[in-house]
């Protein structure tokens, strides 16, 4: 099937790759509709690695995907053909120990599209465990769908960071994954969230999703002396980092409150200074998230009720026969550029 192909780095082709799989009698195959373009898609296409992942032979890209059911497994009873559905990329072992613990995204066995040696789903059709497969409603759009994956992550770290009403939460850097974590803080009640970057393009953005965004461009505007406003210097109740920027992680123990908290969700490339003995003195709880689990039911069912919008950061659609030209797009964006996408089988 016409696949997006990573060859190797630097080097993406449309072509034949048949992954060949096989219907289980709990699975479901479904046709691809749509398909987000990720920051871990960009960074295996220009660095052929992430971390010790690395691409060895060649891997279709793509992981956030939306689409239409056309085949179940004998076995499957909560999805029929025609239903239009998101898909959790990551199939854990359900016998692994993390598994067992309900922690199955930590479960080192996990099957992630488009991380090697596993393929992704740019492509027509995919086989899938119905288990991992979501029914989205009427009022929900095949790219709204491909928006669950990322927006996971940002409920995943609004789990963590147990946010309760009326909290005024930071959000530190203003791409894809903080934006969708600003959307997922504003869900869970915070009174105002304040949202950073060093790009006012996308501080516009971020202004979209509603009246309580505070944006701050840490270039030109004073952080600290804003925070103290927002919280009669008292300090922000959650961080959530989404940089990865070391200094900026380094900054956070100072924008807490005493007895809040941090929730790591940018990846630092290289290891960072952490001032525990200040996070001490606040006794601040620090989380850390890695992908997502238990939150697609929860995302769909928000997006569903209209509790949700995430249109305003679809910024960029592609056709998937110029797939090549969105990843290299993707490379070089433009600042207001957030989510790109790219839509199979119109
Ligand atoms: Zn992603």
């Amino acid at each position: 099937m016409r696949s997006v192909v990573l060859e190797r780095k630097d080097e993406l082709r449309i072509r034949d790759l048949d992954p060949k799989e096989s219907l289980g009698p709990t699975d479901v195959r479904i046709a691809i509709k749509t398909v987000g373009v990720c920051g871990s898609d960009v960074h295996y296409y220009t660095h052929g690695a992430i971390g010790p992942f690395v691409v060895r032979e060649p891997m279709i890209l793509g992981h956030e995907a939306a689409g239409i059911i056309e085949e179940v497994g004998s076995a499957v009873e909560n999805l029929k053909v025609g239903d239009r559905v998101c898909m959790e990329p990551g199939i854990p072992d359900p016998n692994s120990r993390a598994s067992r613990l309900g922690l199955y995204n930590l479960d080192p066995a996990v099957r992630f599209w488009a991380t090697p040696p596993v393929h992704g789903v740019l492509r027509p059709s995919v086989v899938h465990p119905a288990a991992f497969t979501f029914k989205l409603p009427d009022n929900v759009s095949y790219a709204a769908g491909a928006m669950v994956e990322p927006l996971a992550v940002g409920f995943h770290a609004v789990s963590k960071a147990r946010l309760t009403p009326g909290a005024i939460a930071l959000v530190t850097g203003a791409g894809p994954i903080g934006m969708v974590t600003a959307i997922a803080a504003l869900s869970a009640g915070c009174a105002r969230v304040i949202v950073t970057d060093v790009v006012d393009e996308k501080l516009a953005v971020a202004r979209k999703l509603g009246p309580a965004i505070v944006t701050v461009n840490v270039r030109s505007q004073d952080l600290k002396s804003i925070i103290a406003r927002e919280t009669e210097g008292w300090g922000v109740d959650v961080v959530f980092e989404c940089s990865g920027a070391a200094d900026v992680v380094a900054d956070t123990v100072h924008h807490a409150c005493p007895g809040g908290a941090i929730v790591f969700v940018g990846m630092p490339v290289k290891p960072v200074l952490f001032d525990v003995v200040i996070a001490q003195t606040k006794e601040l709880r620090v989380e850390h998230v890695f992908r997502y689990a238990h939150v697609y039911p929860r995302i769909v069912a928000l997006l569903g009720s209209n509790q949700i919008n995430v249109d305003a950061l679809i910024t960029d659609t592609y056709a998937f026969e110029d797939s090549i030209e969105a990843f290299d797009y993707a490379v070089r964006p433009k600042p207001s550029s957030v989510k790109i996408q790219i839509e199979l089988g119109t």
